[in-house]
């Protein structure tokens, strides 16, 4: 705490506090677990593309290592700073204890303006930060493996692979180095949605269950809440698009400089569309051809207190916080980014009833799919190559065999419908809502049995786990 003001790392931990009191592990084993592992600070020069030199800062965090490799995101930012990325490796920490991805958390960050640099120049920053991680052992694929986060995306994760495996090209296993990739470069379909799919499907499940709905006023099912999403980056825009196809109302999509709002429904996937055509450094609300009377007047700050059922910050950290959660009147906040809600300006929408799903647990699709990538690259074939085939034969098999014993045959369209066998995309989905699910109802138990919130629960929940596994490695030497 500095001057009054709680770092995003001690708030994580304050939340961390509040949970392990529920918890009955010796105060060694919980300091053990809420340490930050290992930090990185260093700095490259990049020479400019106009001859210009200047000095890059950059990190990589790696919060735990009870379980090897440590998983993150790298993120590219002006506010990137020592004490967010170990605030962001620990929420991957507990992130992946909740979905039960055998991994410890990590995160990077380069501080710098993505929108100001070419694409060479950005190329550079990125094979120069990936080598940088080499020389001291922060990456590997059974030792840190990084990811896409704010800022950047499959380019850059291509990048990381290419630089990584030129300095190692005796490593059979190379492309698990990182995740996020193009398909071309091992990456695994579905990963690009995965965080927007993993969170509609979080918030499709919240609103299932009629006792909470009823709680905040609301009807049970998703169809029909009115939503607004803030960012319309990778997560923001898939969350949106998701939740329309679930028969969601998006009323609100908020930007870093401007705001959309319709109370009757804004067509996202239309309005997303147009967003992605624009090119990365000029993307801007102002550049979208859409009606006068969807442009609306406040600022982006202020759009988070719109009128709607449930918010869904998706773009940073310390979005909500004590100076406007007063003011916020959704019922549902899903943070789909990760810490948009402050540990005080949670605390004044608990009071007020408000029904907080927590990062670790909404936008855990993102690391989930990630390990499915992981697995497919150290395996070396794509998921479904081997039975797809065979599973659409077996199908086939049955069909006829009904149609014999029924005396009514199938007609073709029918048959290619139910003899499909899972591709890999059908598989990624289902491994993606399979494991959201169990993860939310073991929440829900928890919750009940300890008469606590859901990020309380989500907390509860990763630190027994991860308590657990400490316990069995004991302490070395
Ligand atoms: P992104 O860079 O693709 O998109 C972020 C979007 O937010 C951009 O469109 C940006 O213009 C917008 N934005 C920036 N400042 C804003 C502001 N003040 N108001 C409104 N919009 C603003 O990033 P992303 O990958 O979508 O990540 C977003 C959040 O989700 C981050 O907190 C990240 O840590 C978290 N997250 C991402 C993933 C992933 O798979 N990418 C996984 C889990 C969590």
């Amino acid at each position: 705490m500095l001057n009054g003001h709680v770092s995003f790392f001690d708030q994580v931990n304050q939340n961390f506090d509040r949970a392990a009191r529920f918890t009955a592990h010796p105060q060694g084993l919980l300091d053990i677990i809420k340490t930050c592992n290992s930090v990185y600070h260093f700095t490259f020069p990049l020479e400019r593309d106009n001859g210009e030199v200047e000095v890059i800062h950059a990190w990589r965090a790696e919060h735990s290592h009870h379980k090897l490799p440590t998983k993150g995101g790298i993120r590219y930012s002006l506010d990137v700073n020592e004490d967010e990325v170990m605030a962001l490796a620990a929420l991957m920490t507990y992130k992946c204890a909740v979905v039960d991805v055998p991994f410890g958390g990590a995160k990077g960050g380069i501080r710098i303006d993505s929108k100001k640099y070419s694409k060479h120049e950005l190329e550079r920053i990125t094979r120069r930060y990936t080598f940088e991680l080499v020389k001291k052992n922060f990456i590997g694929p059974g030792i840190d493996v990084p990811a896409p986060d704010f800022g950047t995306g499959p380019r850059e994760m291509a990048w990381i692979v290419d630089t990584y495996t030129a300095l190692s090209p005796d490593k059979l296993e190379g492309a698990a180095c990182v995740t996020g990739k193009p398909i071309a470069q091992g990456g695994v379909r579905g990963r690009n949605e995965a965080t927007g799919r993993g969170v509609a499907f979080v918030t499709h499940e919240v609103c299932a269950i009629e006792e909470d709905m009823r709680a905040v006023g609301l009807s049970k099912g998703i169809e029909g809440k009115r939503v607004v999403v803030q960012g319309l980056g990778n997560v923001g825009s898939f969350t949106a698009m998701f939740l329309q196809k679930m028969g969601a109302v998006i009323v609100g999509l908020i930007e870093f400089d401007g705001v959309l709002y319709d109370p009757n429904g804004i067509d996202a996937a239309a309005i997303v569309e147009q967003w992605n055509a624009l090119r990365r450094g000029e993307k801007s609300m102002q550049k979208l051809d859409v009606p006068a009377s969807l442009r609306w007047s406040g600022s982006p700050k202020e759009g988070l207190e719109l009128d709607c059922d449930i918010l869904i910050p998706a773009a940073l950290e310390n979005q909500i916080t004590d100076e406007n959660a007063a003011r916020i009147k959704a019922k549902i906040i899903v943070e789909a980014a990760n810490g948009p809600v402050t540990s005080g300006a949670g605390e004044t929408l608990n009071q007020r009833g408000a029904l907080i799903v927590p990062d670790h647990y909404a936008n855990a699709g993102g690391v989930l799919v990630s390990y499915f990538e992981w697995l497919k690259n150290l395996q070396h074939v794509r998921f479904g190559r081997m039975e797809r085939r065979s599973e659409e034969q077996a199908y086939r098999r049955i069909l006829d065999a009904i149609a014999v014993r029924t005396g009514k045959s199938f007609t073709e369209n029918e048959l290619s419908n139910l003899a499909h066998g899972a591709e890999e995309a059908d598989l990624v989905h289902s491994g993606l809502e399979d494991t959201m699910g169990n993860a939310y109802k073991n929440l829900l138990e928890i919750r009940a049995r300890h008469k606590v919130d859901l990020r309380t629960a989500a907390f509860i929940d990763a630190i027994d786990k991860i308590a657990i596994c400490y316990q069995d490695l004991g302490i070395f030497p």
